[in-house]
């Protein structure tokens, strides 16, 4: 391809806040149309937009976790436009003192870090939603205002990104960041995280942007990805034949993998932008900052670090047990019971993780607790059973709940150490494979492999592995 692609990304979180942004209705997700407003969030005559003040700490946050410098005088400005879910004809939001700024995150990029800028992050409402759905006997397209007022974060990055890889790797850094953080569920197909991708191409070695399309609301990571490459290919066509690419907004259609335009791209005089009379600016101390600076967890990046260097993890599996902050719980409240980092990581990483992704359950309701996995691991340390036992322990666990021991005692899973039985086992496997044995002792050794597996079925796996394999040799070559 002669043309390099620039991506910019607008993201917009919904905020896990119990109430709305100027209101006190609910904000739960699927509930009777139209049963969670007021005259505030119906946008009557009127009524007075009261701020959420858990809106501002979740902004402060994720400016933190973003490495922005928070703004100490915030002020909300009317964005005016009509749209059939927006009764009060403009939607709250911020314009040209947005809460935070000139932040950035690091993305890994086949080895290498990249750094993409954030231009701004802002508070706003929702709008509501049009529900074109086939209701018997209604034709028209029915509007409901639950989400209107929901509060939102805007965060918009530099056009930074120059591959779709990029754009994914920077997205799925920034979902984990603000479900580490707690503001945003992080649910992309209930909308708490959609994304605007702004796509333009220029010629290879050039530094002028080219004229950018902005691809609306997607609502998957694949999905994305699919847009950006499609409207690539689109822009090239076009400069190929010597054509112009129009600033618009297009929508991206699963069904065809294809975008199409939706309107030409609107500017920000437009909206006719102006501070909101009815709320008061919101100064932002250096107290209230620190105090959220406070409350932070551990970032995935900070994490992923100390498992490597505290706990001597590989890479892998430190990127894996950070994927969420639950699974990452997980993983130390078993490395606090049983502290040997690389076992506890395998078993998380193989056992737990097979088990959860085969019923779709996640790592919060796994019935294998931390403590339970621990006691496992101490009885599989201790002898008391094998490490294939083990695995059909966890089985059981997962299946029924309950402690290791009481699996292992009930099935009588307990290893056999006693070497007067494995010798035991050991004659009779010889006795009844002559032939092996005597090819064995002619010189191949490579039917080892077979006694041991003779003589662990003849104990039901029980057998204490170690001892099979030396008291096999001694016999073998005695
Ligand atoms: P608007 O709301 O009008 O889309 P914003 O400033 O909120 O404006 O967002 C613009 C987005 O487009 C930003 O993410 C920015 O990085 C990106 N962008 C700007 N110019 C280009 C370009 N030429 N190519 C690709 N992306 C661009
Ligand atoms: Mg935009
Ligand atoms: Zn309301």
């Amino acid at each position: 391809m002669k043309y390099q692609v620039v991506i910019g990304l607008e993201v917009h979180t919904q905020l896990t806040t119990n109430t709305k942004i100027f209101c006190g209705c609910s904000t739960r997700f699927g509930a009777e149309p139209n049963s969670q407003t007021c005259p505030v969030c119906l946008g009557f005559p009127g009524a007075l937009p009261v701020l959420n003040k858990k809106v501002v700490e979740y902004a402060i946050r994720a400016g933190l976790a973003t490495n922005c410098s928070i703004t100490k005088r915030n002020v909300f400005a009317r964005k005016n436009y009509f749209y059939p879910d927006l009764p009060k004809g403009y939607q709250i939001s911020q314009f040209d003192l947005p809460i935070c700024q000139h932040g950035h995150l690091d993305i890994d990029i086949e080895g290498e870090t990249r750094r993409i800028g954030i231009t701004r992050i802002h508070m706003e409402e929702d709008a509501g939603k049009l529900v074109h759905a086939d209701i018997p006997g209604v034709d028209d397209s029915c509007v409901d205002l639950n989400r209107a007022c929901t509060p939102l974060l805007e965060i918009v990055s530099e056009p930074d990104m120059r591959s779709p890889d990029e754009a994914i790797a920077y997205l799925k850094k920034l979902h984990q960041i603000v479900m580490y953080l707690g503001i945003c569920d992080g649910n992309l197909e209930e909308g708490s995280f959609r994304c605007d991708a702004n796509v333009s191409l220029m010629p290879v070695g050039s530094s002028t942007f080219g004229t950018r399309a902005e691809l609306k609301n997607i609502n998957s990571f694949k999905f994305i990805k699919q847009a950006i490459e499609y409207e690539m290919e689109r822009q090239a066509e076009i400069l190929d034949e010597g054509g112009r690419i129009i600033q618009e907004t297009r929508l991206f259609d699963p069904n065809t993998g294809t975008t199409r335009s939706m309107r030409g791209k609107e500017e920000a005089h437009d909206y006719r932008y102006f501070p909101d009379p009815d709320l008061v600016p919101i100064i932002i101390s250096d107290e209230w900052i620190e105090e959220a600076r406070g409350t932070l967890p551990e970032l995935p990046e900070a994490k992923r670090a100390r498992f490597m260097t505290d706990l001597a993890l590989p890479e892998y599996d430190a990127e894996v047990l950070v994927a969420s902050r639950e699974l990452a719980q997980y993983f130390e409240d078993t490395f606090t019971l049983f502290p040997q980092a690389k076992t506890v990581s395998n078993w998380v990483m193989g056992e737990v993780t097979r088990a959860l992704n085969d019923d779709g359950r996640s790592i919060s309701d796994c019935p294998v607790t931390p403590a339970l996995l621990a006691d496992l691991l101490k009885l599989m340390e201790k002898g008391t059973i094998s490490g294939k036992i083990a695995k059909t322990v966890f089985d059981e666990m997962y299946k029924s709940g309950k402690a290791p021991e009481k699996i292992v005692e009930e099935k009588g899973l307990v290893q056999v150490s006693d070497t007067g039985a494995i010798e035991a086992m050991i004659d009779e496997v010889l006795e009844k494979n002559p032939g092996q044995v005597a090819e064995y002792r002619g010189g191949k050794e490579t039917l080892f492999g077979f006694f041991v597996g003779q003589v662990m079925r003849a104990s039901k796996g029980k057998a204490n592995p170690a001892l099979v394999n030396e008291m096999l040799l001694k016999k073998l070559n005695g």
